[in-house]
């Protein structure tokens, strides 16, 4: 009598284990999902923060060190040289007022 019943009870308690695992693979991976939508979202931040060179349009990553200063004319817009642009000399224009400078 006594066996049987712990028969059953070991049975359900095998049941409950298999309930708990499988509960526990979901929950990670909701985590795992999770983990790679905040990775996603970090790389959308890093290509926000690459910017295009102003005078020759490339785009410039931040490891390349882009001379970044507002524009000196009308200040409102920001001017991004590259540092072949910079090395060259090459020309910007203010989008915004059409200052063209060194
Ligand atoms: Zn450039
Ligand atoms: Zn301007």
């Amino acid at each position: 009598m006594s066996l049987t019943y712990s028969t059953i009870a070991e049975n359900l308690k095998f049941i409950n284990d298999l309930k708990i695992n499988s509960k526990k693979m979901k929950m990670l991976d909701v985590i795992s999902m999770q983990s790679s939508n905040v990775a996603s979202k970090l790389s959308v931040h890093n290509t926000v923060k690459t910017r295009t060179c102003t005078s020759c349009g490339k785009t410039v990553s931040p490891e390349e060190k882009p001379t970044i200063f507002l524009c000196p004319n009308c200040g409102q817009v920001e001017i991004v040289r590259c540092s072949k642009c910079k090395k060259q000399g090459v020309k910007y224009k203010c989008p915004v007022c059409g200052f063209e400078g060194p």
